[in-house]
């Protein structure tokens, strides 16, 4: 009775398809999955017609880009509309505004005597919105660097020497966007940035006085003493906690269902965007 609530697949910066996201979750003998592209629902129909197909439920999620003293900060929204007006704008400029930024961080690589071809990466991307992954995944290819990982450590990384500032939400309006489209809100990944503990705590508070729902505590990459203090956290804010692989294909070195969520919280969080659940029921269906 477990769900995988942060996966990626082609759609943005993953390497497969919603099918196979939900193939892999019903293998890993998950009870459901959520997709959690960056900026766009565009996978949604097809993932949920798979779900369906394995046994499994969806939920349907985005990963938007939010800054907070110009270091970056994700946001999961699950339930949301996405037909919302003001979402679904804010997720086309989040889109378009990633075609500009590559090729400014493709000069700032020139700059740096590295030269990287932008069809390369757009043929990476095949018509997703545009991610530093697709941009690693043409240095692995061109023979600079090793493997996505090198790519990061050495010139892509925020704050690296290729690193260029995507246009990003501040953190309090991402959850309000995510609320009056009515969905939840999580904080993703908390611990991501071991350097900033005191900050996101701090965030976690300003987020839930804004409407966040859960803090994603849970997440695959982080180690069992960053598990335990996120979850620390959200419990002494009242907030939710969520588990997650973050898979993103064969562009991370994680499997789908390595970290997920009890379909319990699943439902609660459900009930917090306001969505129609059943009980969860012995066979652990969750439903809305
Ligand atoms: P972007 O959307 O262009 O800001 O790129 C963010 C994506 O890069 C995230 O989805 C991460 O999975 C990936 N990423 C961030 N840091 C690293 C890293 N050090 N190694 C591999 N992937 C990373
Ligand atoms: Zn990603
Ligand atoms: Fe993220
Ligand atoms: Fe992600």
């Amino acid at each position: 009775m477990s769900v995988d609530l942060h996966t990626h697949t082609v759609h943005s910066d993953g390497t497969t398809t919603p099918s196979e996201n939900a193939a892999l979750a019903a293998a890993a003998g998950l009870t459901g999955l959520a997709l959690t592209d960056h900026d766009t629902t565009a996978g949604w129909a097809e993932a949920a017609e798979a779900c369906a197909r394995h046994g499994l439920d969806f939920v349907p999620g985005i990963e938007l880009s939010a800054e907070d003293h110009e270091h970056s900060v994700h946001l999961l929204g699950y339930w949301v509309d996405a037909e919302d007006p003001a979402l679904a704008a804010e997720c086309a400029r989040l889109r378009a505004e990633r075609e500009s930024r590559a090729d400014r961080i493709l000069e700032l690589l020139a700059d740096l005597g590295v030269h990287v071809d932008s069809a390369a990466v757009r043929t990476h991307a095949a018509g997703a919105p545009i991610g530093r992954p697709h941009i690693a995944a043409a240095m692995v290819d061109a023979g600079i660097v090793p493997d996505i990982g090198a790519a990061f450590d050495r010139y892509l990384a925020d704050g690296g020497p290729a690193w260029y500032p995507k246009h990003a939400l501040a953190p309090e309006d991402g959850v309000r966007l995510i609320t009056s489209a009515g969905g939840a809100a999580v904080l993703a990944h908390p611990g991501t940035d071991a350097t900033r503990v005191v900050e996101t705590t701090a965030l976690v508070r300003r987020l839930r006085d804004v409407g966040l729902s859960g803090v994603e505590a849970e997440h695959a990459g982080h180690g069992p003493a960053t598990v335990a203090y996120w979850t620390d956290v959200a419990r002494g804010h009242g907030l939710l906690v969520t588990g997650s692989s973050d898979f993103h294909g064969e562009r991370k070195d994680v499997r789908l269902g390595a970290a997920t969520t009890p379909a319990g919280v699943v439902a609660a969080l459900a009930e917090r965007a306001g969505r129609a659940m059943a009980p969860v029921t012995a066979g652990g269906r969750v439903r809305w």
